[in-house]
């Protein structure tokens, strides 16, 4: 069973995570984007690490949906919200439960993407953090690890891909030989559920 304890060692295995790779992000960000992925992401993992470490909600659902509310306040760009909802979609499916099974993660973490579809208006093949997120949840049922390569894999695969969502998509097709820095902050957040389980 996963409890708050597990949820609060995600963000911060999420946000340690970011700090290590906020240049890449950042980098890959100049070519199709703004430049600023990297500091947008370290601003709102940082931010959400803070505000867990003053408020120590005590169930999962109140960890994702504080992290989601921090993100939402503090990144400026069009990744805060999306990450925002993410969080807090999932955080309200999973209610006020001390404690969650792996399964009950993967259906709150579905819905969770559901609701940035919902609102980003990306589905796969995009080149958005959908492309990683996607096939994340549709392996989390086998396990983390199995979900985190998933994302990683989605994460890569948006490279040939034309961007139909977002600033990249300004580009047309100048957008296709990049990596999505979205798909790859994704990878990372899913990957540090691994470090948390481990
Ligand atoms: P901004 O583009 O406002 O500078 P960021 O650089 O922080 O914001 O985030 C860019 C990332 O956000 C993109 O790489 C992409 O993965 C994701 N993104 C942008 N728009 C959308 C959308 N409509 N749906 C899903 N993801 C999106
Ligand atoms: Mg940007
Ligand atoms: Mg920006």
């Amino acid at each position: 069973m996963l409890d708050a304890d597990f949820f609060r060692r995600w963000m911060t295995a999420a946000a340690a995570s970011v700090d290590r790779e906020a240049e890449r992000l950042t980098a890959l960000d100049s070519p199709i984007g703004d430049a600023d992925h990297g500091s947008n992401m370290q601003r709102g993992f940082r931010a959400v690490t803070a505000v867990l470490e003053r408020e120590a909600p005590d169930t999962p659902g109140a960890v994702l949906q504080l992290a989601g509310r921090q993100l939402i306040s503090t990144v400026g760009g069009a990744s805060g919200p999306l990450y925002g909802t993410l969080l807090r979609r999932a955080g309200k499916a999973l209610g006020d439960a001390a404690e969650v099974t792996e399964e009950q993660l993967a259906d709150a973490l579905r819905a969770g993407v559901d609701a940035v579809m919902a609102l980003g208006g990306a589905t796969p093949g995009d080149k958005t953090m959908v492309d990683a997120l996607v096939p994340a949840v549709d392996a989390l049922g086998t396990s983390f690890e199995a979900a985190s390569a998933a994302a990683e894999k989605g994460a890569v695969a948006t490279t040939p891909l034309q961007a139909r969502k977002g600033r990249a998509s300004y580009l047309g097709e100048r957008s296709i030989g990049h990596q999505d820095p979205g798909a790859t902050s994704s990878a990372l957040l899913i990957a540090a559920l691994v470090e948390a389980a481990g």
